[in-house]
C-alpha cells in the first residue's frame, strides 16, 4: 500500500504475469464484505470499508482489484452466499449436475469441490451421479446440510490447500469461487498439485462473466469479495496457460455465468468463443464512461421517486443489493430491502444499515417501486407480489 493507503502500487497480472494494465474503475471505500449478516444497524453502518481499484490486463483480458486484501474478508464467519432458497437457482443447479452426469461417469469416483459453500451442489451431484464427494470450504455449516456428511460426502471446513486433500480426485468442481481468489495463477498450480499428474480427470468451473458487466456498466456486480473478474476468453486462457484444454465453454443463467469444462491438455485447438480479447479490450476502454452513466441513471431513478413520496424497495439483500446501495451512497431513499432467504431476514446490510425484510412483511407497508437486483428472478418475484395482491412498479437492474 502507498502512504495514503488508497493507491496500491501496480503489480503484474495475477492471471498471466503481464504488465499491460490499465485502471478502469475505482471506489474509495466499500464494505469489505457484502454477504455478511449484521445483528444491529449500528454494527452494519460501522462495518469496515476498503478501496477497490479494478485493473484491466490487455494481455489476457483479466480484470482484478489490485487493492484487494484477502485478510479483510472472513469467509469462515457469517457469510451468507447460498442462493439455494430460490427455485430458479435450484433448477439451474440440478440441470448443471445433470449435464455433468451426461459428460462424465462419476459413479464410485472421487469428486473434489473447491469452495463448496453450504454443500448443496455436491449433494445434488452425488445424488445424480453416485460420485463420492469431498467438499472444501471455510464457510461450510454442518447443521445446514443434515445427514450429508457421511459415507458418500465429506466436508473439510477450511480453505483449499493441496496438502490437506488426502486422495487424488477424478473430478474437480469449483463454482462461484474463482472470483474470490486473488492469486488465480496459484490456484491453477494448486489444482495441478492435487491432480498429481493424472491425465484422466475432468474439471468443471462456474464463474460470473464480467463481459456483460463491462458492456452494461453493471456496477452492482462489482463488490469487494469479488477480486477476480473473467470473460469466456480470459477464463479459458487461464486454464490453457496451466496446461489444460478447454473442452466446453458457454454462458448460462441468463448469460450471467461462465460454464467451463477442462482436461489436461492433449493439444486440442481453442474453441471459437475463447477468442474475445480484441472485443474485451474495446469494452474495457469504454467502461469508465459507461459505468458513470449507469450509476447516474439509477441514482436519479431512486431519488426522483423518493422525492415524490414513493416507497422504493430493492429485492435482493445479497452482494448486488449492498453494492447497489453503497456504490451510489443511497440511504433513506430506499425504504425497504427484501429477501426470501430466512437467514437474512431481520438482519442489517453492511454499509447502509438497511434492515432485510421478508416478503411476508410487505402487505402492511406495500412498496410503490420494487427494483429487482437480478433480472432472472423477475418472473418469480412478480408472481410472489401478485399472489399477495401487490402491484408495485417492478423493474430489474
Ligand atoms: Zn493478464
Amino acid at each position: 500500500m502507498s502512504d495514503t493507503g488508497m493507491t496500491p502500487p501496480t503489480k503484474p497480472c495475477p492471471a498471466c504475469g503481464g504488465t499491460a494494465l490499465t485502471e478502469i474503475y475505482r471506489l474509495d471505500a466499500i464494505p469489505v464484505q457484502s454477504c455478511i449478516l449484521l445483528d444491529t444497524e449500528a454494527e452494519a453502518r460501522d462495518f469496515p470499508r476498503a478501496p477497490l481499484v479494478l485493473d484491466f490486463c490487455a494481455d489476457c483480458g483479466f480484470v482484478f482489484n489490485r487493492a484487494f486484501d484477502l485478510a479483510k474478508v472472513d469467509y469462515a464467519s457469517t457469510t451468507e452466499e447460498s442462493q439455494h432458497f430460490s427455485g430458479t437457482f435450484n433448477r439451474f443447479a440440478q440441470e448443471l449436475a445433470a449435464e455433468v452426469a451426461s459428460l462424465y461417469d462419476l459413479k464410485g469416483k472421487r469428486t473434489l469441490e473447491i469452495g463448496c459453500g453450504k454443500g448443496e451442489f455436491l449433494q445434488e451431484l452425488a445424488r445424480q451421479t453416485g460420485t463420492q464427494g469431498l467438499g472444501v470450504d471455510p464457510g461450510f455449516i454442518p447443521e445446514r446440510l443434515p445427514g450429508a456428511d457421511g459415507q458418500e460426502i465429506a466436508f473439510q471446513r477450511e480453505y483449499f490447500d493441496p496438502a490437506t486433500i488426502a486422495d487424488t480426485p477424478d473430478f474437480v468442481v469449483c463454482r462461484h469461487t474463482l472470483e474470490h481468489i486473488p492469486e488465480v495463477g496459484k490456484l491453477m498450480d494448486d489444482i495441478a498439485e492435487v491432480l498429481k499428474g493424472r491425465r484422466d480427470v475432468g474439471i468443471f468451473f462456474e464463474t460470473p462473466d464480467v463481459r456483460r458487466v463491462l458492456d452494461e456498466g453493471a456496477f452492482w456486480d462489482i463488490y469487494y469479495e469479488h477480486c477476480s473478474y473473467f470473460t469466456l476468453g480470459s477464463h479459458a486462457r487461464l486454464f490453457r496457460r496451466a496446461g489444460m484444454d478447454v473442452t466446453k465453454l458457454y454462458l448460462a443463467y441468463d448469460d450471467q455465468y461462465i460454464i467451463q469444462y477442462a482436461e489436461p491438455s492433449t493439444g486440442r485447438p481453442p474453441l471459437d468463443n475463447e477468442d474475445d480479447l480484441a472485443a474485451v479490450r474495446t469494452l474495457a476502454a469504454a467502461f469508465p464512461a459507461k459505468v458513470a452513466e449507469v450509476r447516474a441513471h439509477w441514482t436519479k431513478f431512486v431519488k426522483t421517486r423518493h422525492a415524490e413520496g414513493k416507497r422504493v424497495a430493492i429485492w435482493g439483500g445479497g452482494s448486488k443489493g449492498v453494492s447497489f446501495l453503497t456504490t451510489n451512497g443511497l440511504g433513506p431513499e430506499v425504504a425497504q430491502v427484501i429477501d426470501i432467504n430466512p437467514h437474512k431476514q431481520g438482519k442489517y446490510l453492511p454499509g447502509t444499515g438497511h434492515l432485510v425484510w421478508s416478503p411476508d412483511d410487505l402487505p402492511g407497508t406495500p412498496p410503490d417501486t420494487v427494483i429487482v437486483m437480478n433480472p432472472i428472478y423477475l418472473p418469480e418475484i412478480g408472481a410472489q407480489l401478485k399472489s399477495m395482491g401487490l402491484t408495485p412498479e417492478l423493474v430489474a437492474v
